[in-house]
């Protein structure tokens, strides 16, 4: 499965610690066990799809087919929604306390199968193991957790009034952080007492599908959760079966605005989860290294491939040449290249089709005049892969400062006053997260007061916890995720009085 292939990066290296050192291929070796096909996985057990159609889920990292995955059409979700009805009574009615158990069985069979899940994620979604291993599975084990902890407390949630569940919940998540947003989803619809339907992305089902059998081994009951896959008809048959009481969706502003049309006047309750172009804000006085350091996470950190990913570098005008010429030095330690490597930093981009759309939107920014950089590095010669680049001259009409890209292109803009970073921070339809790095707390107040967005980070980015709600405002979606906030966007609230 390893590829002795390096990326061996001498001029950057050299540059930076004045030798010729250079690191062997570390790659990580724990199985993946990834099944040569998969069924749908309704009431409780594999199905074949009465599409009888299949497609491959590959790995970005080679192109290699990793496994051949069922296409659910309208009559398998269809099958999905009753099996989830069937289980909603029974489900619904146990104790707070008995619901827990499940969770905490699944958060534990979880840690117990992280190393083989994380490779699996790596190998079909072309993220770095070490994000895969030290990021999306334990935090999908810790929303699993944190939900366990909710299920006996619902009653406590909102003083006077019990939560109770909705129904049949269907849900549809992206192909960025797999495994994690199927957690985010799944855990708090559990804890509250709703069953499921799940749909994940077409080229990242590999661990939704390994995650059923974490399901069988918990013994959760049949319907609770049923998983179907296929590409976005899949996920409009989830979104518009007359079952659904709830749609939870995770994707791009473009898709959320149909299914917010699709849905009006269905008396549906609906989520959405959408882009972003968030502004990471650097002041004078702030501590510029650490500043540099969230930076290049905020941009890199899975490819760009996040939705509250730190696009936008807004950076006070009077260090902009000196946070430039550190942010160039540190990029050309990034070492991009194999994601099962652990010694990677960026790693492939999700697939083609969204390699393409990050090539284009760079070739905008270059024809609309932007100053272009991007570090020596070789790349793999198969597989879908992107250098980290730094866009500098860049100014608020250009495509690559408006569009969301989702890949690993900075854009860096200038400001001189508070005021005016507030202004172009906002100038964007998006709202969804954005850093303030600062060393005066009146200042971060001012600014997180004043930012239109869900998530402020302040000296820090990307932190996340599942007590912290997450989630938009405008075109960014509508509605929360983590924390007691997102508890009540799976329940009903009825007055105890
Ligand atoms: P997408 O095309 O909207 O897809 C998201 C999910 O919706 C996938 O499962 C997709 O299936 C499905 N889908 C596609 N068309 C559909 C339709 N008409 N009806 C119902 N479901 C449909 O988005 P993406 O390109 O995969 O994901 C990237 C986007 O997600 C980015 O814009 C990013 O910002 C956003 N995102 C937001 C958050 C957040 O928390 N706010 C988190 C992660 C990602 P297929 O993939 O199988 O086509
Ligand atoms: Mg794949």
């Amino acid at each position: 499965m390893h590829s002795p292939k390096r990326t061996a990066r001498p001029v950057a290296r050299e540059l930076l610690f004045g030798n010729l050192w250079e690191y062997d291929a570390a790659p990580e070796s724990s199985p993946a066990f990834i099944d040569a096909s998969y069924g749908l996985f309704i009431g409780g057990k594999w199905v074949a799809p009465k599409t009888r159609k299949t497609f491959y889920s590959i790995s970005p990292r080679n192109e290699e087919k990793l496994s051949e995955i069922a296409l659910a059409g309208a009559a398998d979700v269809d099958a999905a929604y009753q099996a989830a009805a069937k289980a909603f009574p029974a489900w619904s009615k146990l104790p707070g306390s008995e619901r827990a158990k499940y969770l905490f069985r699944i958060a534990r069979l979880l840690q117990d199968r992280a190393r083989e899940f994380a490779v699996a994620e790596t190998l079909d979604g072309g993220k770095p193991i070490k994000e895969s291993r030290d990021f999306d599975l334990p935090m999908a084990a810790a929303h699993f957790f944190y939900h366990a902890g909710w299920a006996d407390k619902l009653n406590y949630v909102t003083p006077g009034r019990v939560l109770e569940p909705l129904g049949v919940v269907g849900q549809v998540i992206p192909w960025n952080f797999p495994l994690l947003m199927l957690a985010w989803k799944l855990a708090p619809a559990l804890a509250t007492g709703n069953t499921v339907v799940i749909k994940p992305a077409e080229t990242t089902s590999i661990t939704a599908l390994k995650f059923a059998s974490i399901l069988q081994d918990a013994g959760l009951p049949p319907g609770v959760i049923n998983i179907v896959t296929g590409a976005g008809d899949t996920g409009a048959a989830v979104v518009n079966h007359p079952l659904a009481a709830k749609i939870a969706f995770t994707g791009s502003t473009a898709v959320g605005k149909s299914i917010q049309r699709a849905l009006a006047g269905t008396g549906k309750r609906l989520t959405l989860e959408l882009g972003g172009k968030a502004a990471n804000i650097v002041f004078e006085d702030a501590p510029i290294d650490q500043a540099v350091e969230g930076i290049i996470n905020g941009i890199f950190f899975n490819q760009g491939h996040v939705c509250c990913a730190g696009s936008r570098l807004l950076v006070q005008e009077s260090i902009a040449n000196q946070v430039l010429s550190k942010l160039k030095i540190r990029m050309k330690s990034l070492r991009t290249g194999d994601p099962l490597d652990k010694n990677t930093d960026v790693g492939a981009i999700n697939s083609r089709a969204q390699l393409d759309r990050i090539h284009e939107l760079v070739a905008s920014g270059v024809a609309e005049g932007a100053e272009l950089y991007q570090p020596v590095c070789e790349l793999p010669h198969k597989g879908f892969y992107f250098p980290p680049t730094l866009f500098s001259k860049v100014s608020q009409s250009h495509r690559i400062a408006r569009d969301e890209i989702f890949g690993p292109v900075l854009s860096i803009l200038t400001f001189r006053t508070p005021e005016e970073a507030i202004e172009k921070a906002n100038n964007t339809h998006y709202g969804l997260s954005a850093g303030v790095w600062t060393d005066k707390g009146s200042l971060i107040l001012k600014m997180s007061n004043e930012l239109k967005a869900g998530v402020v980070w302040a000296n820090s980015y990307n932190k996340f916890d599942p007590s912290s709600p997450f989630g938009g405002y405008k075109e960014s979606g509508f509605g929360r995720e983590g924390g007691k906030q997102g508890l009540l966007d799976y329940a009903k609230l009825k007055a105890t009085f």
